[in-house]
């Protein structure tokens, strides 16, 4: 178990204090809101974006203000691979579904078969069917060499903040996509449902990366929330391979990977193996050795 590491000097005034407990609740039930405008209005995709955008603003605005380890604000020169990777994951997997569309492999999909139940319930249910998929998509990559190699650019970063959230191997995106869109399509829920499910990844996933000071308290119980992802993202894998959920952490609950210490910070974190600072090299590295093994 990590040793007690003190957060950054920062004052402790309530307001603070009721900030760091607020940001995290605050920020996904405000997007969730003005995604919920978008499904009134019938623009869904417009207001998803501004949702998204919403977060964006305040995470920078948190970073800033109330950040969580100074030292993770200092370039790592890692800026131009993070947004790369990004940008290349986005335009794969806008091209994989516009195939899926083109093919008709959704319209052929049996699905719905649940859309009677109420949005929530539905959103509720596809959330734990897809996250089964996604639990077990990145325990493997953490568990099998092989598929490390390519997980292991997702944890080479040595600071976390919002814009390392979208820096995956694209093989390693591709494993996830692959592992979660069966149940969630096969879960019988809704289009609706499904929209919401993808949304609140997207959400969930760019404030587990953020360096910013949030209190999550009994919400990590069930959510995956930044002081878990910390944890998963620690260089020791005695620490690291743990908290697996994408989401929620059902899965790591039942199977016995939910790894939290309230009052203890996480110290390194990282590989203990080398990669290159470029990215078409960290693009390439995985296909030419592997990184050191994780387990
Ligand atoms: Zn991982
Ligand atoms: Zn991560």
């Amino acid at each position: 178990m990590a040793p007690p590491a003190a957060l950054p000097a920062g004052d402790r005034t309530p307001l603070r204090e009721l900030l760091r407990s607020l940001a995290w609740p605050g920020l996904l039930l405000s997007s969730g809101a003005i995604l919920a405008c978008g499904f009134a209005l019938g623009r869904e995709t417009l207001y998803f974006n501004l949702s998204y955008a919403w977060i964006v603003c305040w995470l920078l605005l948190g970073e800033r203000y109330l950040g969580y380890r100074r030292r993770w604000r200092e370039n790592d020169g890692q800026l131009g691979p993070d947004l790369g990777h990004t940008i290349l994951n986005k335009g794969l997997v806008q091209l994989f579904i516009v195939s899926l569309l083109a093919t008709g492999v959704i319209e052929r999909t049996p699905g719905g078969a649940l859309a009677d139940w109420p949005l929530w319930a539905q959103v509720a249910f596809g959330l734990v069917a897809s996250e089964f998929g996604l639990y077990w998509a990145h325990r493997i990559a953490h568990e099998w060499p092989w598929l490390w190699r390519f997980h292991a650019v997702h944890h080479s970063v040595e600071r976390l903040w919002l814009v390392n959230t979208g820096r995956f191997h694209f093989v390693d995106s591709f494993a996830s996509v692959f592992a979660s869109l069966p149940f969630l399509f096969l879960s019988g829920i809704g289009m609706d449902a499904i929209v919401w499910v993808s949304a609140i990844t997207a959400y969930i996933g760019i404030l587990t990366h953020c360096n910013v000071d949030m209190r999550c308290g009994p919400l990590s119980l069930v959510f995956n929330t930044p002081e878990l992802h910390r944890w998963h993202h620690s260089i020791d894998p005695a620490i690291g391979n743990s908290n697996y959920g994408e989401n929620l952490m059902l899965w790591d609950q039942i199977f016995g990977t939910w790894y939290h210490r309230p009052g203890h910070h996480v110290e390194t974190i990282g590989i203990d193996s080398h990669m290159p600072a470029g990215f078409l090299a960290q693009l390439a590295l995985p296909f030419r050795r592997p990184a050191a093994e994780r387990a």
